[in-house]
């Protein structure tokens, strides 16, 4: 699977563009630099791989758009080795961000297909280490919590409760809450039960859908 040096160029340029215009800490800049976005995408759309646009993926999803990508990851503001949880694996794209930032990566999807292919694709692009279940996110994975942080890549219609209690106290979930547009909300476990929300702007993402698809 090649990064051709154009590739590699088109890559840096669009970073450097989103990292000018946001505040973006240099460290996710550099990990979605070594990200080569084309693998994750299917052959007739790696010519727009580099544009800062969301495109389809199978199942009728989308990856998101590089700079939203980018806000999301640095929402995240997590440390070297935390473990983090991301609901929506899609193309396994910000699957392999979180790879690069060093975090312990653990990542669910409700369409099988798109489970399978991101297996297989993260895999052949050395991110095997990411722990990819199938099944409906609204659960989370109680059976490897507690996360330091959790990303929900599709619109929530609240706030996912389950999530919440699979976060240690201290912890973070950067999730879109809303149905048509979704605000972006930094959840902040304060306690056994309490949490903070900060809102973050709005952006727009899939519906977090309930069950799986075979
Ligand atoms: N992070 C992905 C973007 C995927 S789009 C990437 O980098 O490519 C959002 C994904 O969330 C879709 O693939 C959709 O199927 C998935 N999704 C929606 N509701 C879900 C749920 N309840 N559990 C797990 N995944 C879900």
């Amino acid at each position: 699977m090649a990064d051709t040096l154009l590739q590699q160029r088109l890559r840096h340029e669009v970073m450097d563009r989103i990292a000018g215009r946001y505040a973006i800490s240099d460290e996710v800049i550099l990990a979605m630099k070594s990200v080569p976005r084309h693998l994750f995408v299917s052959e007739d759309q790696r010519h727009a791989a580099y544009l800062d646009e969301p495109l389809p993926i199978a199942s009728g999803q989308t990856i998101s758009q590089i700079t939203t990508v980018a806000l999301q990851t640095g929402l995240l503001k997590m440390e070297k080795g935390d473990k983090v949880l991301e609901i929506g694996t899609g193309s396994g794209y910000q699957a392999a961000i979180l790879c690069e930032l060093g975090f312990r990566v653990y990542s669910m999807e409700r369409h099988k297909k798109l489970y399978l292919a991101a297996k297989e694709n993260l895999l052949a692009l050395g991110y095997g280490d990411v722990v990819l279940v199938y099944g409906d996110g609204f659960n989370g994975l109680p059976q490897y919590a507690p996360f330091n942080g959790i990303l929900v890549t599709c619109g929530a219609p609240k706030i996912p409760e389950k999530l919440v209690d699979q976060l240690v106290i201290g912890g973070k979930m950067v999730v879109p809450i809303g149905e048509k547009l979704q605000e972006m909300v930094v959840v902040e476990k304060t306690g056994e039960t309490g949490y903070t929300t900060t809102g973050e702007g709005f952006f727009r993402f899939v519906p977090m859908l309930k069950g799986t698809v075979k």
